[in-house]
């Protein structure tokens, strides 16, 4: 059990109660869906559900993973949910999403790792809502040969996959995963689909130094990331990992300039900049550039 220090005044979230939120949540579970807002905790649920903008979980609530950060449950899941992809897809149409990011708790239980899960989402997605973009966060489908190709030939838009830390803290935050797979798995995607916009992120405050995060920019650059997202850690329960620091917000900013000088071409930089924050209105406007 980590001590949680006090949360720095920058760390300001907007409190549920809106209107709209509860319009999202009535629709959320009118599917019977799960977010990623709910289930890690996300502090932009307040700003996010009031603009009607959930990032959905699928293939359950449950993972076969336990990364020292997250506050998703880790068991034993349930089998896939075959009515999911169109519950999806109607949840979209509903919320009016003009982007929408899709995120899974790793299935390492599958033989395809949701692979073809995630692909049938994406197909009850384009036959639904056609002009809508589409973002899949995946998980790292470790030993799972072929997944990666199944989901882009479905053909998502964006393809993100966060490295989450630098590669000397995995063992202890991301112990079920390797930091060159994650890094190869983006590099692959981009030499699938050269079309396809790939995507990563990392968290701050979990006690790397800034030549490690200048590192793993340098690794994501290479591998042909497009868009980065850095974000400040918080520690979701005394369990989890400590805040080793809170990052000041100038500080973002300067990681900011430096990954758009390193060649990122969208980049958002922040303490309360998650995968799925303003993942819509930055890529429109990216594509309206
Ligand atoms: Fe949900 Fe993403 Fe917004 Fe968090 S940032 S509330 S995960 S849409
Ligand atoms: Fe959470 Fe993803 Fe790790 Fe599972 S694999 S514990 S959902 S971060």
């Amino acid at each position: 059990v980590s001590p949680r220090p006090a949360k720095p005044a920058w760390i300001r979230v907007r409190a549920p109660g809106s209107a709209a939120h509860a319009e999202t949540a009535r629709i959320v579970r009118q599917h019977g869906l799960h977010t990623v807002c709910e289930e890690a905790g996300c502090p932009n649920i307040g700003e996010c559900w009031a603009k009607r903008h959930a990032t959905f979980m699928i293939m359950g609530d449950t993972c076969t993973r336990a990364c020292a950060f997250c506050n998703v449950r880790t068991g034993m899941p349930r089998p896939l949910d075959p009515g999911e992809p169109a519950r999806v897809a109607q949840a979209a149409k509903e919320l009016g999403l003009t982007h929408i990011v899709v995120t899974s708790v790793d299935r390492d239980d599958l033989a395809d790792g949701g692979s073809a899960h995630f692909a049938r989402v994406i197909d009850a997605l384009r036959a639904s809502s056609p002009s809508t973009t589409v973002e899949v966060l995946t998980p790292d489908f470790l030993r799972k040969a072929g997944a990666l190709e199944t989901v882009l030939a479905a053909r998502p838009d964006v393809f993100n996959h966060n490295l989450e830390t630098v590669p000397r803290l995995y063992l202890s935050i991301r112990p079920g995963a390797r930091y060159f797979h994650s890094l190869r798995l983006l590099q692959r995607a981009k030499e699938i689909d050269g079309r396809l916009f790939t995507k990563s992120g990392i968290m701050v405050g979990l006690g790397e130094a800034r030549e490690e995060v200048m590192q793993v920019m340098d690794d994501m650059r290479s591998a042909g990331v497009d868009f980065l997202t850095i974000g400040q850690y918080l520690q979701p329960s005394p369990r989890h990992a400590a805040v080793q620091r809170f990052v000041p917000p100038a500080e973002f900013e300067a990681l900011r300039q430096i990954a758009v000088a390193k060649g990122f071409a969208l980049v958002a930089a922040s303490p309360l900049t998650r995968s799925s924050y303003h993942a819509g209105d930055d890529f429109a406007k990216l594509q309206a550039a």
